[in-house]
């Protein structure tokens, strides 16, 4: 299924014994019992269960391990979420002492906990100024649905109903929920989902330079981009819009950078109609982008953002959305009774494990270690991946990373021949690269990664240089199959 032979890469953390691991799991009994009962997210199961899915058995740092002992780096942070690296003992212990005290409580009954009181607290502390409120949901999808709630109950509250509609982007990513896959742009969902995708979600292009920018600079094509929001405001009518939301930097959707001027004309055409701006924070925030959330690292000031992933690290599911004065203050002093809410807003077991989660990226300055010294370094050597022959552009944010596989190379990045999509280029590099130990997810024939914002320097020279050593086996295995 997958090569089990040791890479020839330098090894930073030492490796734990396979035979250890082997002995504790029996994989072919843990496969035929997932193959038989378990329909895994976005995933042809049927596909799946005739190969066996890998079993992931232990974390450590930014590594993982399955169940044969095989060593991955884990270049995308579980799923953009595993910020402070696993095997944190003290978020296990935060959990376990909550867990006794107080495994649970409502919100609902005019009761609160502490957790989750202290918590509200702390993200309203590292938020921007215009953040004093925060709403608690279980995921990320929840947040988005609540952002939808949220949004038409302001605009009803100061007398404007027909104010609903609600601008997205293309290939953008906000859950799978019908709420998250309807603000969202995958096509892939939308078409699965005929007939149910909520009413007036609207979308515009996406600020992707490789795509749609040849023949301009990239500051020509941000300013072009964002230009699109306008049209679709005076399109549909100023006094219909309520919101425009998108990610600062579209995660799911390949890692998108959005040139520099992007954002600031976005924020421009918001303010110039009056529209909510949400920026959906689940990858970018909590460090990823150097900034607390990727708002800053910008310059927007949102209304609302969405967060989940990175505030407990995904050691515990949580989310919410934080809430800005603008429409905190209609909601809490005209609204009454907000009726939106989950059994497990404000779950004092997650809100305890955000809090030692925010603890540990204060502590040991993971923002502004990205920010200054990390965060700069991968993107030097990131960018050297582009000399090698099956990449046209290599480029970082932060700790999240894109490099585009193309047929041949040319003077620019509009200038390169792609590959056939139908040969899918991308799941075949991804296969070498799960092969040699890395973690790195495909989209298209975009590579991406998000590692863990613990990640060493030391441990960046190793990721660079197993990835090179991964593209290598991609394009020989590439003219191998005479694709090349
Ligand atoms: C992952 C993600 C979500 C959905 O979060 P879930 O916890 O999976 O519901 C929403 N928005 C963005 C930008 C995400 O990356």
């Amino acid at each position: 299924m997958y090569s089990n032979k040791s890479d020839p890469i330098a090894i930073v953390t030492p490796s734990i014994r396979a035979s250890d691991v082997q002995k504790k799991y029996d994989t072919r009994a843990i496969q035929e019992l997932d193959a038989a009962h378990y329909i895994h997210s976005f995933t042809d199961t049927k596909a799946l269960a005739s190969v066996g899915a890998r079993v992931i058995v232990k974390g450590q740092g930014i590594y993982i391990w399955d169940s044969e002992g095989k060593r991955l780096l884990d270049g995308m942070s579980g799923l953009w979420c595993m910020n402070v690296g696993y095997g944190r003992k003290s978020i296990a212990d935060a959990v376990y002492v909550q867990m006794q005290e107080l495994p649970y409580y409502n919100s609902f009954f005019q009761t609160t906990n502490a957790p989750a009181a202290q918590l509200a607290a702390k993200l309203v502390e590292i938020s921007p100024p215009q953040f004093n409120h925060v709403f608690f949901t279980g995921s990320g999808s929840e947040g988005n649905d609540t952002n939808i709630r949220m949004v038409r109950r302001y605009w009803d509250l100061l007398g404007f109903k027909e104010r609903n509609v609600i601008i997205s982007r293309h290939n953008a990513y906000h859950g799978s929920t019908i709420a998250g896959a309807s603000l969202g742009g995958m096509s892939g969902m939308h078409d699965q989902q005929i007939g149910i995708a909520i009413p007036n979600i609207v979308h515009i292009g996406q600020p992707y330079y490789v795509e749609g920018g040849k023949g301009k600079t990239p500051e020509e094509f941000g300013l072009e981009a964002a230009g699109w929001l306008e049209q679709k405001i005076l399109e549909v009518g100023a006094e219909k819009v309520a919101a425009f939301i998108g990610e600062p930097v579209q995660g799911a959707g390949g890692v998108i950078i959005p040139p520099s001027t992007y954002w600031p004309e976005i924020q421009r055409i918001c303010d110039r109609y009056g529209i909510l701006l949400i920026a959906d924070e689940v990858i970018c925030g909590f460090g990823r982008l150097g900034h607390w959330f990727g708002s800053e690292y910008f310059g927007i000031k949102p209304d609302l953002m969405t967060f989940a992933k990175g505030v407990t690290s995904g050691y515990i599911p949580l989310g919410g959305v934080m809430v800005g004065d603008r429409v905190a203050d209609v909601l809490i002093e005209k609204g009454g009774d907000f009726n939106h809410g989950f059994t497990y807003s404000g779950h004092p077991v997650a809100c305890a494990a955000a809090l030692e989660n925010i603890r540990i990226i204060q502590e040991e300055q993971l923002v502004e270690k990205v920010r200054n010294e990390t965060g700069p370094y991968l993107k030097k050597k990131f960018a050297t991946l582009a000399d090698h022959p099956l990449v046209s552009v290599a480029e970082t944010c932060g700790f999240a990373a894109g490099l585009n596989l193309v047929q041949k190379k040319g003077a620019t990045v509009h200038d390169c021949v792609p590959f056939d999509s139908k040969l899918e280029v991308g799941m075949i590099c991804r296969g070498h690269m799960f092969g040699n130990g890395m973690i790195m997810r495909a989209v298209g024939d975009r590579m991406i990664i998000a590692p863990p914002l613990v990640t060493t320097i030391a441990e960046i020279d190793e990721m660079i240089e197993l990835i090179r050593h991964c593209l290598d086996a991609t394009l020989a295995d590439l003219k191998a199959r005479e694709l090349m």
